[in-house]
């Protein structure tokens, strides 16, 4: 329960209403109010439009916050404010299963696509006779990477942190080091998180197969390698935000954005094209106070025009250097809370992305055709870094070493003037230009992966017609 799963989940199953099948979203209530109005504005669609009926519904289960002890109304990771919280989210999680197995008895789908942080889904669809389909947010070569990690330890007899290592046995040479890893596969502690990790990975292995939301020509040689080394039987569907069409459909996905679409728009229309850097790191980036002040100096310093949005973690008087905002008017837009990023990544005025490289924002960067200032965080970000800038060539790494969630509250991670000097690199001069080229190109193609007869359709009517066959 994330922004960062939920909304390719919602949008892959708009896919499948396109594609003519009836899909049925089930979430808890205080998720479903991010993307009720996305769902009626398609089933108005579908009635205009008269082609074909697009038939969603949404089918909700009590969140058991009491249980877990979360205050009521906490239902998604992107409310927690504390590494103890964000464990009660996956707890809850584990305690919907006999709800959810009651839905689906009653419903009776063909087919049941689940995400990977759902550890009972298999076990759920094999007892009503259903393929479980597992859906893991991220792209193929990240899950190579944490193949090869996972099986051959390459970190193992590594003792710097800082060394960087060969993940061995991949198309492309790829270093790491062990700061960047997942911080289970570094230290292979026992922890909550350590075992969810374990459990993710039973749920890819016991699955049907997987959905992907990425295309065949991004990673054909990953696509391949995760065919055949690791075994897995994957679908290729994405970029499934391209089936938010219009404006409004843009701007109201998932979530209630912190500024007027229209201001958005407005503030966009009046910049050069390719003349603005676009800042958001996600849903869930916590920055210490040091380090927000830090990315302020740096922007402020870079001479470029942008947009940041600010996470609603901390009241700006704790970190923010006075008039910062009145200063930079007309030069900085500051978001404070959510943003339009589909609307915004959209416009022709945006000319690079500051990203913690979470994979819907690397894909969504890249079907806009914008290339990328990386900076992961946590998770798998930094292998997905390592897909922008390393095989893909369209990113700049701002040079963050290490991972952490939940970061130490005085320290600085990326100092200020390598913020500047990424922001320079990427939004002026002829190396900028190739590389905003070469996302070009990407966005193009990702255009025709999902029209009709592209490879992500054509891989979307396969598997939905292989369920078919399933059924009889
Ligand atoms: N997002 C958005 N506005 C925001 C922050 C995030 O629309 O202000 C969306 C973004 O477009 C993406 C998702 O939230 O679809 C974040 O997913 P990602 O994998 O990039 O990062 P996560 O939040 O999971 O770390």
């Amino acid at each position: 329960m994330a922004h960062g799963h939920m909304i390719p989940l919602v949008d892959m199953a708009r896919q499948f209403a396109r594609h003519g099948s009836k899909a049925t979203i089930i979430l808890t209530p205080g998720n479903a109010t991010l993307f009720s109005k996305t769902i009626e504005r398609d089933r108005e669609l579908g009635l205009q439009i008269n082609i074909r009926l697009i038939e969603i519904n949404i089918r909700l289960i009590v969140f058991p916050s009491a249980e877990v002890g979360l205050p009521e109304g906490c239902e998604n990771l992107s409310s927690t404010t504390s590494q103890e919280m964000s464990l009660k989210i996956h707890k809850a999680g584990e305690l919907l299963q006999q709800p959810f197995e009651q839905l689906l008895e009653e419903d009776r789908p063909d087919c049941l696509v689940a995400d990977v942080f759902i550890p009972w889904a298999t076990d759920v669809a094999t007892k009503v006779g259903i393929p479980r389909l597992a859906f893991h947010g991220t792209n193929a070569f990240s899950l190579c990477v944490h193949h090869v990690l996972h099986n051959q330890e390459p970190h193992k007899n590594i003792e710097s942190n800082t060394e960087s290592f060969i993940v061995p046995d991949l198309p492309d040479t790829i270093k790491l080091t062990k700061l960047q890893l997942l911080d289970p596969t570094r230290s292979r502690t026992e922890s909550h998180f350590a075992k969810m990790v374990g459990k993710l990975m039973k749920a890819e292995r016991t699955s049907y197969g997987i959905v992907i939301n990425s295309f065949h020509e991004l990673e054909p040689a990953y696509s391949e390698y995760y065919r055949k080394v690791v075994g897995r039987r994957a679908w290729y569907i994405g970029p499934v935000s391209l089936c938010n069409r219009d404006d409004e459909d843009k701007a109201c996905r998932g979530n209630q954005t912190s500024i007027d679409e229209h201001e958005c728009l407005t503030w966009l229309a009046s910049k050069k094209p390719n003349s603005v850097l676009y800042v958001c790191f996600g849903s869930l980036s916590n920055f210490s106070t040091a380090q927000l002040r830090e990315i302020a100096m740096g922007l402020e310093a870079s001479g470029q025009q942008f947009i940041w949005v600010v996470r609603k973690e901390k009241t700006k008087e704790e970190w923010l250097p006075e008039g910062f905002e009145k200063q930079l008017e007309g030069r900085g837009l500051i978001i404070w809370g959510w943003a339009p990023q589909v609307l915004i990544l959209d416009h022709e005025a945006i000319g690079g992305f500051m990203t913690h490289c979470g994979w819907n924002s690397v894909l969504e960067g890249l079907t806009a055709g914008v290339p990328l200032i990386t900076w992961p965080l946590f998770a798998e970000q930094f292998s997905n870094e390592k897909l922008a800038t390393d095989i893909l060539n369209v990113g700049v790494a701002v040079g963050a070493q290490e991972w952490c969630q939940w970061p130490d509250d005085t320290k600085i991670y990326v100092k200020r003037e390598d913020i500047e000097k990424a922001a320079a690199q990427l939004m002026v001069g002829e190396e900028a230009e190739e590389m905003r080229s070469r996302a070009h190109a990407q966005g193009d193609t990702a255009k025709k992966a999902v029209a009709k007869g592209g490879s992500s359709y054509s891989d979307l009517s396969a598997l939905i017609e292989e369920m078919k066959l399933n059924c009889h």
